[in-house]
């Protein structure tokens, strides 16, 4: 809580109880099934930023007692191949979630790809049968930043219920699933974008605001209303200062100014970043239990 009152949102903190929370579940699911949960992550080619998050989701997936399988593919893996991988990993009794890693060398059709998986194991939730199912409110496996900033919401709110939301940013990683998750949720939800008309007036009729832009700072101040509860999405690098090697990492909000006027906003980094892993693992519990005939998980 700062001197204002505007609560900073600790997503490392909920993340951490959220993985812990799992890693109680999954020993019961092994006890019903004689095995654990396992997470297939497909990574093709050397990207420095995808063999950091692939070795972060590997070494989450083991924390937590889950089987973790990685599959590293040279860049010039060929379209078949990796499909015909896709197709040996729905096939696996013992893979219950598959990631591939993106963005995927450009000689290759990602939707594709993505396409490939079985939805049941499709833990990134961007196939369009799990786009479809969560549109029409049904069960469905959902992208993990959007997911994981709901419950983030929800820890700080309670129920959502006729809250006004607006989403800026409308891709289908983040600012869809985002608008349809807090739609299910019961709020009035806008979605922003890049031809929004007086976005700022837009923004600060919201009760809640999701931004998922990619702008450092853009969202200012006094575009919020006072007693807002924001959800900084956006992971900018800012130029480095003079003397400095790396610039700063920024959110899509102007945190400092905002925090004069919401009721609790969250930082970058620490906020929504911690909760995407944390979020991985759930898909996985649920998908595992889904696949194995199994209740969903209580609380999940
Ligand atoms: P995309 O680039 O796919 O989408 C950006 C969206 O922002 C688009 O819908 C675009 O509108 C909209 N937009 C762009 N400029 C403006 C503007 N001036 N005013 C209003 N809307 C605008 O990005 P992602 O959704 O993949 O990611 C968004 C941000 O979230 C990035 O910073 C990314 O790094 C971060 N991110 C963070 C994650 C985490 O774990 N914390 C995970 C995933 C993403 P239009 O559709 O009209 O072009």
């Amino acid at each position: 809580m700062t001197k204002n009152g505007a609560a900073i949102i600790n997503g490392k903190a909920y993340a951490a109880s959220l993985r812990e929370r799992i890693k109680a579940e999954v020993p019961k699911f092994q006890e019903q099934t004689g095995r654990a949960p396992g997470l297939a992550v497909v990574l093709v080619g050397d990207d420095a930023a995808s063999q950091v998050y692939v070795a972060s989701k590997h070494k989450a997936t083991i924390a937590a007692g889950m089987e973790s399988f990685e599959h590293r593919l040279p860049a010039d893996t060929k379209q078949e191949d990796l499909i015909a991988l896709v197709e040996k990993l729905n096939a696996d009794e013992a893979v219950d979630g598959i990631l591939v890693q993106l963005p995927l060398p450009g000689h290759l059709d990602e939707k594709a790809v993505v396409m490939a998986i079985d939805p049941d194991k499709d833990v990134d939730g961007l196939h369009v049968i799990n786009a479809g199912r969560l549109a029409n409110g049904e069960e469905a496996l959902t992208p993990c930043t959007p997911l994981g900033s709901l419950m983030l919401l929800k820890d700080q709110l309670g129920d959502l219920s006729g809250l006004n939301a607006v989403v800026v940013g409308r891709s289908i990683l983040v600012g869809k699933p985002m608008a349809q998750l807090l739609l299910r949720e019961n709020c009035t939800v806008t979605m922003a974008h890049s031809r929004t008309r007086d976005l700022p007036d837009v923004v600060r009729r919201a009760d809640i605001v999701v931004a998922a832009v990619g702008r450092a700072e853009m969202v200012k101040g006094d575009w919020l209303k006072d007693g807002a509860v924001v959800i900084d999405v956006g992971i900018n690098r800012l130029a480095p200062e003079a003397g400095k090697e790396k610039g700063r990492l920024v959110g899509d909000v102007a945190t400092a100014e905002a925090m004069d006027h919401v009721r609790a906003i969250t930082p970058v980094p620490g906020g929504v970043g911690p909760m995407t892993i944390a979020v991985l693992l759930r898909n996985t519990l649920v998908a595992a239990s889904m696949r194995a005939g199994l209740v969903k998980p209580e609380g999940f």
